[in-house]
Protein backbone atom coordinates (compact mmCIF):
# COMPACT_ATOMS: atom_id res chain seq x y z
CA UNK A 1 0.00 0.00 0.00
CA UNK A 2 1.68 3.32 -1.16
CA UNK A 3 2.38 5.82 1.60
CA UNK A 4 -0.28 8.11 2.79
CA UNK A 5 1.38 11.79 3.03
CA UNK A 6 2.50 13.15 6.44
CA UNK A 7 0.36 16.24 5.85
CA UNK A 8 -2.69 14.31 5.08
CA UNK A 9 -2.65 11.90 8.11
CA UNK A 10 -2.09 14.76 10.24
CA UNK A 11 -4.99 16.51 8.31
CA UNK A 12 -2.87 20.05 7.84
CA UNK A 13 -2.29 22.29 5.64
CA UNK A 14 1.39 22.46 3.83
CA UNK A 15 1.86 25.22 5.21
CA UNK A 16 1.20 24.41 8.79
CA UNK A 17 3.02 26.26 11.59
CA UNK A 18 4.54 24.26 14.25
CA UNK A 19 1.81 24.76 16.79
CA UNK A 20 -1.31 23.50 14.41
CA UNK A 21 1.18 20.75 13.46
CA UNK A 22 1.02 19.51 18.02
CA UNK A 23 -2.09 20.11 18.30
CA UNK A 24 -3.13 18.47 14.89
CA UNK A 25 -1.59 15.24 16.48
CA UNK A 26 -2.66 15.82 19.56
CA UNK A 27 -6.12 15.29 18.54
CA UNK A 28 -5.52 12.18 16.86
CA UNK A 29 -2.89 10.92 19.35
CA UNK A 30 -5.80 10.89 22.09
CA UNK A 31 -8.15 9.46 19.80
CA UNK A 32 -6.28 6.23 18.47
CA UNK A 33 -4.03 6.17 21.42
CA UNK A 34 -3.48 2.40 22.19
CA UNK A 35 -4.39 2.98 26.08
CA UNK A 36 -7.51 4.14 25.06
CA UNK A 37 -7.95 1.62 22.24
CA UNK A 38 -6.86 -1.71 23.60
CA UNK A 39 -6.66 -4.54 21.30
CA UNK A 40 -7.91 -2.05 18.29
CA UNK A 41 -5.15 -2.78 15.36
CA UNK A 42 -6.74 -0.31 13.36
CA UNK A 43 -6.44 2.05 15.61
CA UNK A 44 -2.98 1.36 17.15
CA UNK A 45 -2.68 1.89 13.06
CA UNK A 46 -3.72 5.49 12.76
CA UNK A 47 -1.61 6.06 15.81
CA UNK A 48 1.31 5.28 14.80
CA UNK A 49 0.87 6.45 11.46
CA UNK A 50 0.01 10.06 13.30
CA UNK A 51 3.35 9.37 15.43
CA UNK A 52 5.92 8.69 12.37
CA UNK A 53 3.88 11.93 10.94
CA UNK A 54 4.42 13.78 13.61
CA UNK A 55 7.81 12.86 14.46
CA UNK A 56 9.12 13.48 10.78
CA UNK A 57 6.91 16.68 10.05
CA UNK A 58 8.24 18.45 13.87
CA UNK A 59 11.96 18.14 13.17
CA UNK A 60 12.39 21.42 11.12
CA UNK A 61 15.05 19.61 8.93
CA UNK A 62 13.32 16.18 8.56
CA UNK A 63 10.28 18.80 7.48
CA UNK A 64 12.84 20.19 4.86
CA UNK A 65 13.65 16.83 3.39
CA UNK A 66 10.33 15.58 3.37
CA UNK A 67 8.86 18.69 1.66
CA UNK A 68 11.56 18.70 -0.80
CA UNK A 69 12.13 14.84 -1.78
CA UNK A 70 8.34 13.20 0.25
CA UNK A 71 8.76 9.25 1.43
CA UNK A 72 12.16 8.95 -0.52
CA UNK A 73 13.86 10.72 1.61
CA UNK A 74 13.48 8.21 4.48
CA UNK A 75 13.42 5.42 2.37
CA UNK A 76 17.02 4.25 2.58
CA UNK A 77 16.54 1.86 5.12
CA UNK A 78 14.41 -0.83 3.21
CA UNK A 79 11.20 -1.83 4.00
CA UNK A 80 11.76 -2.36 8.21
CA UNK A 81 9.64 -0.42 10.47
CA UNK A 82 11.11 2.17 11.96
CA UNK A 83 14.90 1.62 10.03
CA UNK A 84 14.50 4.44 7.52
CA UNK A 85 13.69 7.35 9.72
CA UNK A 86 16.96 8.99 9.83
CA UNK A 87 17.76 8.84 13.20
CA UNK A 88 13.77 8.99 14.16
CA UNK A 89 13.73 5.58 14.99
CA UNK A 90 13.60 5.21 19.13
CA UNK A 91 13.16 8.93 19.55
CA UNK A 92 12.19 9.37 22.93
CA UNK A 93 8.20 10.82 23.03
CA UNK A 94 7.58 10.82 26.37
CA UNK A 95 7.92 14.39 26.24
CA UNK A 96 5.28 14.77 24.22
CA UNK A 97 3.65 12.41 25.86
CA UNK A 98 3.56 13.85 28.82
CA UNK A 99 2.10 17.06 27.80
CA UNK A 100 -0.66 14.54 25.98
CA UNK A 101 -1.11 12.53 28.60
CA UNK A 102 -0.33 13.96 31.64
CA UNK A 103 -3.62 13.23 32.82
CA UNK A 104 -3.99 9.66 31.70
CA UNK A 105 -2.48 7.90 34.97
CA UNK A 106 -5.19 9.81 36.87
CA UNK A 107 -4.49 13.50 37.83
CA UNK A 108 -0.82 13.05 39.38
CA UNK A 109 0.74 15.83 39.43
CA UNK A 110 4.42 14.82 39.24
CA UNK A 111 6.85 14.38 36.68
CA UNK A 112 8.55 11.40 38.44
CA UNK A 113 5.78 9.97 40.27
CA UNK A 114 3.16 10.09 38.42
CA UNK A 115 0.43 7.55 40.30
CA UNK A 116 -2.89 6.14 39.87
CA UNK A 117 -4.12 6.64 43.54
CA UNK A 118 -6.15 9.43 43.33
CA UNK A 119 -9.71 8.44 43.84
CA UNK A 120 -12.25 8.37 41.70
CA UNK A 121 -14.49 11.95 41.15
CA UNK A 122 -18.76 10.83 41.98
CA UNK A 123 -21.32 12.53 40.12
CA UNK A 124 -24.41 13.11 42.50
CA UNK A 125 -27.84 14.03 40.75
CA UNK A 126 -29.81 16.81 42.71
CA UNK A 127 -33.11 17.52 41.52
CA UNK A 128 -34.74 20.83 42.94
CA UNK A 129 -37.74 23.02 42.37
CA UNK A 130 -37.63 26.52 40.37
CA UNK A 131 -38.52 28.34 44.10
CA UNK A 132 -35.40 26.45 45.75
CA UNK A 133 -33.00 27.51 42.93
CA UNK A 134 -34.38 30.90 43.53
CA UNK A 135 -33.83 30.77 46.77
CA UNK A 136 -30.95 28.95 47.10
CA UNK A 137 -30.75 25.82 49.88
CA UNK A 138 -28.88 23.71 51.94
CA UNK A 139 -29.09 19.79 51.71
CA UNK A 140 -27.85 16.84 53.32
CA UNK A 141 -26.60 14.50 50.76
CA UNK A 142 -26.44 10.61 51.08
CA UNK A 143 -24.00 8.65 48.95
CA UNK A 144 -21.76 5.26 48.87
CA UNK A 145 -17.89 6.26 48.62
CA UNK A 146 -15.23 4.91 50.04
CA UNK A 147 -12.99 6.26 52.94
CA UNK A 148 -9.47 5.93 54.19
CA UNK A 149 -8.99 2.88 56.25
CA UNK A 150 -8.40 3.86 59.51
CA UNK A 151 -6.23 1.03 60.36
CA UNK A 152 -3.11 1.50 57.98
CA UNK A 153 -4.12 5.20 57.70
CA UNK A 154 -4.29 4.97 54.16
CA UNK A 155 -1.22 3.38 53.24
CA UNK A 156 -2.18 0.07 52.75
CA UNK A 157 0.47 -2.06 54.86
CA UNK A 158 0.07 -3.74 58.51
CA UNK A 159 0.50 -1.75 61.20
CA UNK A 160 4.42 -1.99 62.04
CA UNK A 161 5.22 -2.86 58.08
CA UNK A 162 6.09 -0.67 55.53
CA UNK A 163 5.80 -0.93 52.09
CA UNK A 164 8.96 -2.36 49.64
CA UNK A 165 10.01 -0.65 46.95
CA UNK A 166 8.61 -2.02 43.99
CA UNK A 167 9.95 -5.06 42.30
CA UNK A 168 8.77 -3.85 38.59
CA UNK A 169 9.87 -0.67 38.25
CA UNK A 170 12.85 -0.51 40.73
CA UNK A 171 10.45 2.24 42.56
CA UNK A 172 10.51 4.51 39.79
CA UNK A 173 7.30 4.31 39.25
CA UNK A 174 7.76 4.50 35.43
CA UNK A 175 8.63 1.89 33.12
CA UNK A 176 10.06 2.14 29.47
CA UNK A 177 8.56 0.40 26.53
CA UNK A 178 8.65 0.11 22.67
CA UNK A 179 5.47 0.97 20.84
CA UNK A 180 6.60 0.42 17.17
CA UNK A 181 8.46 3.31 16.50
CA UNK A 182 9.57 4.67 19.30
CA UNK A 183 9.97 4.51 22.66
CA UNK A 184 7.06 5.50 25.53
CA UNK A 185 7.05 5.83 29.22
CA UNK A 186 4.06 4.52 30.99
CA UNK A 187 2.57 4.28 34.58
CA UNK A 188 4.07 1.17 36.22
CA UNK A 189 1.28 -1.29 36.24
CA UNK A 190 2.69 -3.38 39.31
CA UNK A 191 2.71 -0.32 41.64
CA UNK A 192 0.45 1.95 39.47
CA UNK A 193 2.89 4.39 39.20
CA UNK A 194 3.63 5.42 43.40
CA UNK A 195 7.25 3.13 43.11
CA UNK A 196 5.95 1.05 46.22
CA UNK A 197 5.04 -2.81 46.77
CA UNK A 198 2.82 -4.02 49.53
CA UNK A 199 4.34 -6.87 51.38
CA UNK A 200 2.28 -6.95 54.33
CA UNK A 201 -1.54 -6.00 53.52
CA UNK A 202 -3.23 -4.13 56.08
CA UNK A 203 -5.76 -6.92 56.96
CA UNK A 204 -8.35 -4.50 57.21
CA UNK A 205 -8.29 -2.97 53.87
CA UNK A 206 -6.65 -5.86 52.08
CA UNK A 207 -3.94 -3.09 50.99
CA UNK A 208 -5.83 -0.68 49.19
CA UNK A 209 -5.69 1.77 52.20
CA UNK A 210 -9.35 2.52 51.21
CA UNK A 211 -13.06 1.18 52.24
CA UNK A 212 -16.56 1.17 51.61
CA UNK A 213 -18.08 3.86 53.42
CA UNK A 214 -21.74 5.38 53.33
CA UNK A 215 -20.90 9.76 53.60
CA UNK A 216 -23.78 12.16 54.29
CA UNK A 217 -22.43 15.67 53.59
CA UNK A 218 -24.05 18.92 53.45
CA UNK A 219 -24.42 20.79 50.42
CA UNK A 220 -24.99 24.48 49.27
CA UNK A 221 -26.98 25.16 46.34
CA UNK A 222 -26.17 28.82 45.46
CA UNK A 223 -28.91 30.88 44.44
CA UNK A 224 -29.94 30.97 40.62
CA UNK A 225 -28.33 27.39 39.86
CA UNK A 226 -30.05 26.77 36.66
CA UNK A 227 -30.65 23.25 34.96
CA UNK A 228 -27.47 21.81 34.18
CA UNK A 229 -25.28 23.80 36.83
CA UNK A 230 -22.49 21.69 37.72
CA UNK A 231 -20.59 22.54 41.27
CA UNK A 232 -17.01 20.77 42.00
CA UNK A 233 -17.01 19.67 46.25
CA UNK A 234 -13.29 19.03 45.93
CA UNK A 235 -12.28 16.42 48.14
CA UNK A 236 -15.49 14.84 48.63
CA UNK A 237 -15.32 11.81 46.08
CA UNK A 238 -13.69 8.31 46.88
CA UNK A 239 -10.43 8.28 48.57
CA UNK A 240 -7.29 7.73 47.14
CA UNK A 241 -5.81 4.05 47.43
CA UNK A 242 -2.82 4.28 49.71
CA UNK A 243 -2.56 7.83 50.09
CA UNK A 244 -2.95 9.09 46.82
CA UNK A 245 -5.62 12.14 46.81
CA UNK A 246 -8.91 12.40 47.49
CA UNK A 247 -11.44 12.56 44.69
CA UNK A 248 -13.74 15.37 43.88
CA UNK A 249 -17.48 15.02 43.78
CA UNK A 250 -19.77 16.57 41.40
CA UNK A 251 -23.48 17.89 42.14
CA UNK A 252 -25.22 17.68 38.87
CA UNK A 253 -28.56 20.07 39.64
CA UNK A 254 -31.69 19.40 37.64
CA UNK A 255 -34.17 22.35 37.63
CA UNK A 256 -37.90 20.74 37.34
CA UNK A 257 -40.08 23.16 34.92
CA UNK A 258 -42.30 25.00 36.60
CA UNK A 259 -45.90 25.57 36.27
CA UNK A 260 -46.19 29.12 36.12
CA UNK A 261 -42.85 30.34 34.91
CA UNK A 262 -40.53 29.26 32.11
CA UNK A 263 -37.12 30.34 32.53
CA UNK A 264 -34.29 31.54 29.95
CA UNK A 265 -31.06 32.34 31.72
CA UNK A 266 -31.83 34.59 34.69
CA UNK A 267 -35.07 35.81 33.03
CA UNK A 268 -38.80 34.49 34.01
CA UNK A 269 -41.54 34.70 31.33
CA UNK A 270 -45.08 34.15 32.55
CA UNK A 271 -48.11 33.99 30.34
CA UNK A 272 -51.53 36.01 31.60
CA UNK A 273 -54.78 34.62 30.06
CA UNK A 274 -56.41 38.80 29.13
CA UNK A 275 -60.16 38.58 28.65
CA UNK A 276 -61.23 40.62 25.53
CA UNK A 277 -62.75 42.90 27.56
CA UNK A 278 -59.94 43.51 29.79
CA UNK A 279 -57.87 43.96 27.02
CA UNK A 280 -60.10 46.77 25.23
CA UNK A 281 -60.97 48.92 28.08
CA UNK A 282 -57.51 48.18 30.10
CA UNK A 283 -57.44 46.75 33.67
CA UNK A 284 -54.95 46.38 36.74
CA UNK A 285 -53.88 42.88 37.07
CA UNK A 286 -52.26 40.88 40.05
CA UNK A 287 -49.17 38.30 39.07
CA UNK A 288 -47.82 35.88 41.22
CA UNK A 289 -43.70 36.61 41.28
CA UNK A 290 -40.73 33.32 41.80
CA UNK A 291 -40.21 35.20 45.20
CA UNK A 292 -43.40 33.85 46.59
CA UNK A 293 -45.33 37.63 46.02
CA UNK A 294 -47.40 38.97 44.40
CA UNK A 295 -47.09 41.93 41.58
CA UNK A 296 -49.47 44.53 39.80
CA UNK A 297 -49.67 45.53 36.22
CA UNK A 298 -51.31 48.21 34.50
CA UNK A 299 -52.97 46.92 31.45
CA UNK A 300 -53.79 50.29 28.93
CA UNK A 301 -56.47 49.92 27.10
CA UNK A 302 -56.19 48.83 23.93
CA UNK A 303 -53.95 46.08 24.51
CA UNK A 304 -53.29 44.01 22.03
CA UNK A 305 -52.83 39.70 22.16
CA UNK A 306 -48.94 38.82 22.67
CA UNK A 307 -47.73 42.25 24.32
CA UNK A 308 -45.29 41.83 26.79
CA UNK A 309 -44.55 43.82 29.81
CA UNK A 310 -41.41 43.52 31.72
CA UNK A 311 -40.89 43.66 35.71
CA UNK A 312 -37.17 44.72 36.49
CA UNK A 313 -35.23 42.41 38.88
CA UNK A 314 -38.56 40.27 39.58
CA UNK A 315 -36.68 37.11 37.57
CA UNK A 316 -33.95 34.72 38.58
CA UNK A 317 -30.83 36.06 41.00
CA UNK A 318 -27.43 35.90 39.27
CA UNK A 319 -25.64 33.49 40.61
CA UNK A 320 -22.66 34.70 42.61
CA UNK A 321 -23.68 38.08 42.03
CA UNK A 322 -26.07 40.48 43.95
CA UNK A 323 -28.64 41.35 41.22
CA UNK A 324 -31.75 39.64 39.71
CA UNK A 325 -33.00 39.23 36.11
CA UNK A 326 -36.30 40.17 34.85
CA UNK A 327 -40.16 38.40 34.54
CA UNK A 328 -41.55 39.42 31.14
CA UNK A 329 -45.54 38.76 31.62
CA UNK A 330 -46.79 37.97 28.14
CA UNK A 331 -50.85 38.65 27.59
CA UNK A 332 -52.82 36.35 25.79
CA UNK A 333 -56.25 37.21 25.15
CA UNK A 334 -59.00 34.92 24.78
CA UNK A 335 -61.60 35.06 22.85
CA UNK A 336 -64.56 34.11 24.84
CA UNK A 337 -66.21 30.57 23.70
CA UNK A 338 -69.29 29.72 25.73
CA UNK A 339 -71.19 33.35 25.96
CA UNK A 340 -74.79 33.30 27.40
CA UNK A 341 -77.71 35.16 26.13
CA UNK A 342 -76.74 38.78 27.94
CA UNK A 343 -73.04 38.43 26.20
CA UNK A 344 -74.40 37.74 23.06
CA UNK A 345 -76.77 40.43 22.55
CA UNK A 346 -74.27 43.04 23.98
CA UNK A 347 -71.42 41.58 21.59
CA UNK A 348 -74.15 42.13 18.93
CA UNK A 349 -74.32 45.55 19.52
CA UNK A 350 -70.90 45.81 19.70
CA UNK A 351 -70.24 44.48 16.39
CA UNK A 352 -73.28 47.01 14.75
CA UNK A 353 -71.35 50.04 16.50
CA UNK A 354 -67.81 48.82 15.20
CA UNK A 355 -69.33 48.13 11.83
CA UNK A 356 -69.16 52.03 11.40
CA UNK A 357 -65.74 50.93 10.64
CA UNK A 358 -64.46 53.52 12.77
CA UNK A 359 -61.02 51.60 13.65
CA UNK A 360 -58.08 52.70 11.52
CA UNK A 361 -56.58 49.54 10.40
CA UNK A 362 -59.64 48.35 9.62
CA UNK A 363 -60.98 50.82 7.36
CA UNK A 364 -57.64 50.57 5.89
CA UNK A 365 -58.34 46.65 5.30
CA UNK A 366 -61.74 47.51 3.86
CA UNK A 367 -60.45 50.19 1.03
CA UNK A 368 -57.85 48.16 0.21
CA UNK A 369 -59.93 44.98 -0.31
CA UNK A 370 -62.31 47.29 -2.36
CA UNK A 371 -59.47 48.16 -4.94
CA UNK A 372 -58.86 45.15 -4.90
CA UNK A 373 -61.95 44.27 -6.32
CA UNK A 374 -62.23 46.89 -8.13
CA UNK A 375 -58.97 45.38 -10.49
ZN1 LIG B 1 -5.96 -0.60 55.84
ZN1 LIG C 1 6.30 -0.31 39.99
Amino acid sequence: MAKRDYYDVLGVKKSASPDELKSAYRKLAVKYHPDKNPGDSKAEEKFKEASEAYGILSDKEKRQNYDNFGHAAFENGGGRPGGGFGGFSGADFSDIFEDFFGDFGGGGRSRNRRSNNRGSDLRYDLSISLEEAYHGKKQDIKFATTEQCGTCKGNGSEPGYSPDRCSYCGGNGRIRSNQGFFTVQQTCPQCNGNGEEITNPCNDCNGQGKKQASKKISVTIPKGVDDGTRIRLAGKGEAGSRGGATGDLYLFINVHSHELFKRSDENLFFEFPLSLADAALGTTIEIPTIDGGRAKIKIPDGTQNGKQFRLKGKGMPFMRRGDFGDLYVQVKTEVPVYLNKKQKELLEQFREIENDKSNPSIKKFFQKAKDFWKN
